[in-house]
């Protein structure tokens, strides 16, 4: 960019209606951030927590929960990420808020996938039968969205931007073979005049280091990882989390306190250092930060069809306990109608969930509304395929990570909706015998729509990609 453009820009700064609608020709992108407390009264009405069990009620709040945003502007596109401290929503809950946001090109909600907020998508109520969700609860997330969309709009202003990425596989703990991890965490850096006005962070794990019997509303290790780098370099922070699936976890990962004892996996002193751990990574791929060009913005979305094949979550919908609209599968993910008559039974039935790929200049960034394993990103199936398994004939999905060419790039996982694990159908494996000398099933099929789904999703993306 040019001297004269870049202050023109800056002249622009006094009011940026004026430079957003003025849009001043230039690469530079203006970026601001928000944030809204999303946290739930705790004491009135029974909060369920998310994530592992049901029933597992709160009895207090450890730390706040947030929406997180981040907006990006260059002349007429303007587009929001927005991170909330949940375990998920449903493309619903996100079409709700995107409503109100009107002028946006594409408002991207993302979930941390936090295993200690309260339950947003039904599963872990008070039992099998019932819902954990509060009606009144989710519309305060979706005002906590809006809200922090509409304020880090207001205070966008031209930035510079720096990326970098670091490794650690050591702070990942994969629950199943193959041992692929997704290890690379991402920083976006932007800058105002040398100093850091804001860092948006991507890193892949469940947020689940306080486990099953943590009673205390947190938004888990994430609480810790933002605090650390809120305070280091003094600006606001948006964390989002990747690729989670296959099992990118913090349990199990041996984290020492300062006199080298491993902490307990269940406790706030692991998390927080967990945390923390993942804030220095942060400070590494800084460090190793290159500027980056962030525009022109380019955003293209599909919906895209899915059939739902597993016997789980067809109970769950058939009780009301997973409520979202179901539509009847008709073999393509482009066009399905929906389930009028709510006969389960007589058809195959597909949920309607939507993908996403952004390009900002030199980034390009994959939507991915689930939780996909690393294989599936980094172009790691395993080939030959174990014999064991239920489909090993079926072939490898085109890799996420293969479509993209930029010279950087990103996942965001659980984007705009959840629908559970995504898994190469090669890798299927319900029916015994089974791969990797395991004497039972594997865990991940029993939370994934089915064995179609990353054939479909995966294509569709290529697709997408290559604007088919
Ligand atoms: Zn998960």
């Amino acid at each position: 960019m040019n001297r004269f453009v870049w202050l023109a820009a800056l002249l622009f700064q006094g009011s940026t209606a004026a430079a957003f609608s003025g849009a001043p020709k230039s690469d530079t992108v203006q970026v601001g951030f928000g944030a809204a407390d999303i946290t739930p009264a705790v004491g009135k009405k029974p909060v369920y927590i998310a994530g592992f069990g049901k029933n597992r009620q709160a009895t207090g709040v450890h730390d706040p929960l947030w929406a997180r945003a981040v907006v990006l502007r260059h002349e007429n596109t303007k587009i929001a990420l927005v991170a909330v401290d949940l375990v998920g929503l449903f493309l619903q809950e996100v079409e709700k808020a995107r409503a109100k946001l009107p002028g946006f090109t594409y408002v991207l909600v993302s979930s941390t996938h936090n295993h200690e907020g309260p339950d947003t998508l039904g599963l872990w109520g008070p039992s099998a039968f019932q819902s954990g969700i509060d009606p009144d609860y989710m519309k305060q997330v979706e005002k906590g969205i809006v809200d922090a969309v509409q304020s880090a709009d207001k205070s966008a202003q031209p930035r510079e931007a720096r990326l970098g990425v670091a490794k650690d596989p050591d702070l990942l703990h994969d629950g199943r073979e193959p041992i692929v991890k997704h290890d690379d965490l991402v920083a976006l850096r932007f800058l105002d005049k040398g100093k850091t006005a804001g860092l948006v962070v991507q890193w892949n794990c469940h947020p689940e280091t306080l486990s099953s019997k943590n009673t205390l509303l947190s938004a888990d290790y994430v609480d810790a990882t933002v605090k650390y780098l809120k305070e280091k370099y003094e600006c606001p922070v948006v964390y989002l989390t990747g690729t989670v699936g296959g099992l990118m976890t913090s349990l199990h990962v041996p984290v020492k306190n300062d006199k080298g004892e491993l902490l307990k996996d269940g406790t706030f002193e692991k998390t927080e250092r967990f945390g923390r751990l993942v804030g220095q990574l942060a400070d590494k791929a800084m460090d190793a930060a290159q500027p980056i060009r962030l525009t022109p913005i380019v955003v293209r979305t599909r919906p895209l069809f899915l059939p739902i094949d597993n016997k789980g979550y067809q109970l769950f919908w058939k009780l009301g306990v997973l409520e979202r609209q179901s539509y009847v599968w008709t073999g393509d993910p482009d066009r399905a109608e929906p389930n009028k008559d709510k006969d389960f039974d007589a058809k195959r039935m597909c949920i309607r969930t939507e993908l996403g790929y952004l390009k900002l200049g030199e980034l390009e960034i994959a939507a991915i509304p689930g939780e996909i394993y690393p294989e599936l990103v980094l172009g790691k199936v395993p080939d030959p395929a174990e014999k064991n398994a239920d489909f090993p004939d079926a072939p490898v999905e085109p890799s996420i990570y293969g479509q993209l060419e930029a010279k950087h790039r990103m996942l965001i996982g659980l984007a705009n909706d959840e629908i559970g694990y995504i898994l190469s159908k090669r890798q299927w494996d319900e029916k015994a015998p089974y791969g990797y000398g395991r004497k039972t099933a594997p865990y991940g099929e029993i939370n994934s729509l089915g064995p179609e789904t990353a054939p479909l999703l995966c294509n569709a993306f290529r697709d997408l990609v290559k604007k088919k």
